[in-house]
């Protein structure tokens, strides 16, 4: 075969970082049909055969990957649709996303799950969706966690909810285990956060407004562990959604300790906000679980720097205009994340806390893929060529009105960040690019 029947990348002069080879460094890529398929310090490739992609001062890393988004498709389209939920990946870097559940109607099917992946969804990034653990995430009868997995679900929750019963709980991680899929909790234990619309504390009580208690996600976190425990079955894994409270990191550092498989996620609007943003009512900063005081915050952050923390996941929860510019009890939880997520991770955790780009890119790619069992996040030879070229040190201001996401609701409109995406390819696919002098291979 000579070699123009190949489809050939060479990303020429760039510094590589891909977590999971550990890999700090200048390298190039060298991309054929869609896969990589040499790293090295210095290529020869003929130029006449390879489209060259000129990386100098870029950073070259694994596309990203985040396991809790809502896409809002089947049925919320004009909050989300799976196509503008994945433009707006792409643009923040990310190359997989796995989809919540709470659709409508609900994924609690492989059919659901299967027509969330056909191509005529136009997804840019590759989705994964997450089937729901009980029928309808009514927390009653199990779904069929075979028929989910093989149509490619990859992990069970009700998110949005929480499972609550303790023998439902007890069935779904047995199932789930059996199945070989994560359970991924919403842990809130809802008897306590009726009418509950923040953190619980002063500031709620100042504002007026109900607000939901640190036991009500730690109580839960506990009861799980216990289960888990109980169980006693190597294979179960239980990962706990956009935790938020020291208390339940906590119960969750200690689990690990003793040899559970636990695992757990955190947004960036929880390591870098803090419930002071809720003072005006701005149903902006309004989300479930709520930001938490700066202790909660701070122990998040303590929590990614010393590894009790998997990953970061945006939680993006795009929501109309209309529906959050109404009263603030009223409005509805949840904001946009997608394009904000690396900027964010990179200000607070890179420049503020001191950690490495390597440290934060594996928690944004390596281990939620990990995590998941998913075939992405890393530039290894032979890996899918999901690929971000990313200038680090470059600051740019994030403009809501700009998002590629059909929401706008985000607290973080206007912010300076640091971490442009320049260019995203998934599968040796250009899906996101910044400059338009670079050509489709
Ligand atoms: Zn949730």
């Amino acid at each position: 075969m000579s070699s123009n029947d190949v489809n050939r990348i060479w990303i020429k002069g760039g510094h590589l970082i891909d977590p999971a080879t550990k890999t700090d460094g200048p390298r190039d890529l060298l991309i054929e049909n869609g896969r990589i398929a040499a790293v090295d310090t210095k290529l020869n490739a003929n130029p006449g055969d390879v489209q060259v992609i000129d990386a100098t001062g870029l950073v070259v890393t694994p596309g990203l990957v985040d396991i809790h988004v809502h896409l809002r498709e089947p049925g919320q389209s004009y909050k989300e649709t799976i196509a503008s939920g994945t433009a707006a990946a792409a643009a923040g870097g990310f190359t997989s996303v796995a989809a919540m559940p709470n659709t409508i109607p609900v994924n609690d099917s492989a059919e659901i799950t299967r027509w969330m992946q056909a191509p005529e969804r136009d997804a840019r990034a590759r989705v994964y969706p997450i089937g729901a653990a009980t029928v309808g995430s009514m927390g009653a009868t199990l779904t069929n966690y075979e028929a989910l997995r093989d149509s490619g679900a990859v992990a069970v929750s009700d998110d949005g909810k929480p499972i609550l019963g303790d023998e439902t709980m007890r069935a779904v991680l047995s199932a789930a285990a059996a199945a070989g899929l994560p359970v991924i909790q919403h842990a809130e234990d809802t008897r306590l956060t009726g009418g509950c619309s923040m953190n619980a504390g002063p500031l709620a009580f100042r504002l007026g407004l109900r607000g939901m208690p640190v036991e009500a996600e730690a109580g839960i976190v506990a009861r799980d562990i216990a289960l888990l425990r109980e169980l006693d079955d190597d294979r179960a894994h239980l990962h706990v959604a956009h935790l938020s409270t020291k208390k339940a990191l906590d119960h969750v550092r200690a689990a690990r300790h003793s040899g559970l498989h636990v695992t757990c996620e955190v947004t960036p609007h929880h390591f870098v906000l803090t419930e002071e943003a809720v003072d005006e009512y701005d149903a902006h900063a309004k989300m479930n679980p709520p930001l938490r005081t700066v202790e909660d915050r701070d122990a998040m952050i303590e929590g990614l720097l010393d590894g009790t923390i998997d990953c970061i996941a945006t939680d993006h929860a795009p929501h109309a205009a209309h529906e959050k510019e109404q009263e603030f009890e009223r409005a509805p939880n949840g904001i946009t994340g997608l394009e904000t997520s690396l900027g964010l991770s990179l200000a607070v955790l890179h420049r503020r806390h001191g950690m490495s780009l390597l440290q934060i890119l594996a928690l944004l790619s390596a281990r939620p893929a990990a995590l998941l069992g998913l075939a992405a996040g890393t530039l290894a030879v032979g890996a899918t060529a999901d690929v971000v070229l990313l200038a680090p040190e470059t600051e740019w201001a994030f403009r809501a009105s700009e998002s590629r996401s059909r929401s706008r609701n985000t607290p973080f409109d206007g912010w300076s960040l640091p971490g442009k995406v320049r260019l995203t390819m998934r599968e040796a696919r250009i899906v996101h690019r910044e400059d338009p002098s670079i050509r489709q291979p």
